[in-house]
């Protein structure tokens, strides 16, 4: 059995990166991944991050459009919390070294995406994610206390109930049983706090813009470890994507549509003005619905 440390980390994605790097002064934490360390959805973001950012937009604006967008299912605390430590958290990533594009003034350039009724779309370039990866990676290798291990998958958590075998009134995660994929040895990780970062399923669907390390590990995990889950309906996903039957899918960007482009038949005739006031830029499941049912009506 290995040495226990004070944190585990399951997955390198932005989550696991910024837990880690705000733990690790008070603590050891080992982050176990399963492939690379740099795979993960977040390396492929590409659009940006939304926080309110310029003199002309405000919390409440923010607070309200993600409302809308979320078709009135949206948990009102959880927003507001959500909107509100967003700038706090984009200086944390500035601080650990991530450049955000900037205008001709030499201030944040702010984009603008569906759903949204200001330009608040903070991005590097069109590749947010793998700068924010890697800008966070490097603080990761810097840090003595953090310990990365790459090709390690974790399967399941190790805790209290399973040791004792038996029902006890509750239970606890004492860290997690990882396969080391170089010699296929499961070890096991202790630790007295145990994060699961591992993002989302996108890969229980046959086309996503989602790597294939999207496959729900975690949930599965903490379902079985007797965790609730919830909202499983609510996968990340992107209406638009390059389709080719025989390569992988991959993400046209919304960003593209926030800087004009518009959705339109293989006519080249425009059909969103049919669907929403927001044209183009409308929250994506109404993007979506407004596509699949063009593409069903017309057989193109
Ligand atoms: C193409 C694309 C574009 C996107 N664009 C944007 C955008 O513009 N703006 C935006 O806000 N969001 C965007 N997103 C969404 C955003 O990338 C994700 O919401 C975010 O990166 C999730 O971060 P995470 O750390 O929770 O998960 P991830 O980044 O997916 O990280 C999960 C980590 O867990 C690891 N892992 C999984 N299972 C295991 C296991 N069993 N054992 C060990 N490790 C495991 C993975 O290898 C990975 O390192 C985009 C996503 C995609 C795919």
């Amino acid at each position: 059995m290995e040495k226990g440390s004070d944190f585990l980390v399951i997955g390198s994605g932005i989550a696991g990166l910024t837990f880690a790097l705000s733990v690790a002064n008070h603590g050891t934490v080992r982050i176990v991944t399963k492939r690379d360390k740099y795979e993960s959805n977040t390396k492929y973001a590409q659009g940006g991050i939304a926080s309110v950012f310029s003199e002309d937009d405000s919390f409440e604006e923010h607070i309200n459009d993600t409302i809308t967008a979320g078709a009135g299912l949206c948990h009102k605390d959880v927003v507001n919390f959500v909107v509100k430590e967003g700038p706090e958290r984009i200086r944390d990533l500035i601080r650990w070294g991530v450049e955000f594009t900037a205008d001709a003034n030499k201030n944040i350039a702010l984009a603008r995406e569906g759903g949204h009724s200001r330009h608040r779309i903070l991005h590097v370039k069109d590749v947010t994610g793998s700068i924010v990866e890697e800008a966070l990676m490097q603080q990761i290798d810097a840090h003595p206390n953090i310990r990365m291990y790459e090709d390690h998958i974790a399967v399941d958590l190790i805790t209290v109930k399973k040791l004792v075998k038996q029902e006890i009134e509750r239970d606890r995660s004492l860290g997690a049983y990882v396969l080391d994929k170089a010699n296929g040895t499961v070890h096991s990780f202790l630790a007295k706090k145990t994060l699961i970062a591992t993002g989302g399923a996108g890969k229980a669907y046959l086309y996503t813009s989602n790597p294939d390390i999207a496959t729900g590990d975690g949930i599965a995990m903490a379902y079985r470890a007797g965790a609730k889950v919830a909202n499983m309906e609510f996968f990340q996903f992107h209406p638009t994507c390059l389709f080719h039957p025989k390569a992988k899918s991959f993400l046209i960007s919304e960003a593209l549509r926030g800087e004009g482009a518009e959705l339109c038949r293989i006519s080249g005739e425009t059909f969103m003005e049919k669907y929403h006031k927001m044209k183009s830029l409308a929250p994506r499941d109404i993007v979506a619905r407004a596509i699949d049912n063009e593409m069903k009506t017309n057989g193109e």
